[in-house]
């Protein structure tokens, strides 16, 4: 599908013909889709093989050496940074952290900017989505970047990266308008990778995480699905509820590809992807 936004490639061709597959309960608390906020805590932690440093890529900005993400989401970062001309003044300024780290960062926001500051912009420990491998903190490249709340202006570069983020798989996820929903004040530079085409079909319908995890369980797979529709692909999208058993049968439609994603919370969000003719390969 020659130059793709998208991390999906339909190359990789699965030829699904009305298959199921098993998912494990630990898989409810995997993949880029999953919820996580004071009433969905992280389940597991991630594992190590998920991430990747930032600094395979030499041309990214960091912070601070050592920052990792999740494979897709930085792989994504990297191509929207490209797309938007901002690698050379886009700072990464936070990735990945372990519990130990949130708990850090808590601990020493409380001492620095107090209670009130602190419960707005960061989340205890075991609440961050920055123990997903799939949020990313940027900032305006500068002498001194502040960490808990860069600066990401409105103009340049900062704003084609706001503007291309969701064709990357990219939201803006604390938004002005739903702090009562999300329980954190707006936050221009926080990212959250939810993948191709969540991030798309949030944004045109301005739904912040809580509300599309939500809204997506109307989907199934014998009702009605969701179907998003571009140039070369098109992608049906349904909810499946967690068994009680240790693992759910997961209902696959006819597809090219399809990507399960747990919510962190009772179920699993399928994305069957099918190319449309046969021009659909890179
Ligand atoms: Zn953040």
């Amino acid at each position: 599908m020659g130059q793709t936004n998208s991390s999906i490639h339909i190359e990789q061709r699965q030829n699904v013909k009305h298959a199921a597959v098993q998912a494990s309960r630990s898989e409810i608390y995997e993949g880029p889709l999953v919820l996580v906020n004071r009433s969905n805590p992280i389940q597991q932690p991630l594992s190590p093989d998920k991430l990747q440093p930032l600094s395979i890529y030499p041309l990214l900005n960091e912070l601070q050496d050592g920052m990792l993400l999740e494979k897709s989401c930085l792989q994504q970062l990297v191509a929207l940074l490209e797309a938007c001309e901002g690698i050379d003044d886009i700072v990464a300024v936070s990735g990945y952290r372990s519990k130990d780290e949130q708990e850090q960062i808590y601990a020493s926001s409380l001492l620095e900017n107090g209670p009130e500051y602190t419960a707005c912009y960061v989340a205890k420990p075991g609440q961050s989505e920055h123990q997903t491998g799939l949020a990313i903190d940027v900032g305006k490249r500068d002498s001194f970047v502040d960490f808990i709340a860069p600066s990401f202006p409105d103009n340049g570069v900062y704003q084609n990266f706001k503007q291309l983020a969701a064709q990357y798989g990219f939201i803006q996820r604390y938004k002005q308008g739903k702090e009562s929903i999300t329980n954190i004040s707006c936050e221009p530079w926080h990212f959250r990778y939810v993948g191709f085409p969540h991030a798309e079909i949030m944004e045109e319908m301005d739904f912040c995480l809580e509300e599309y995890i939500d809204w997506i369980r109307r989907y199934s797979y014998s009702g009605e699905r969701f179907t998003y529709e571009n140039d070369t692909l098109q992608v049906s999208i349904y909810y499946v509820p967690a068994e009680a058993a240790p693992s759910t049968t997961v209902p696959i439609v006819n597809c090219d590809l399809y990507r399960i994603s747990g919510n962190n919370s009772d179920g699993f969000i399928i994305s069957a992807y099918t190319g449309k003719g046969h021009q659909v390969c890179e």
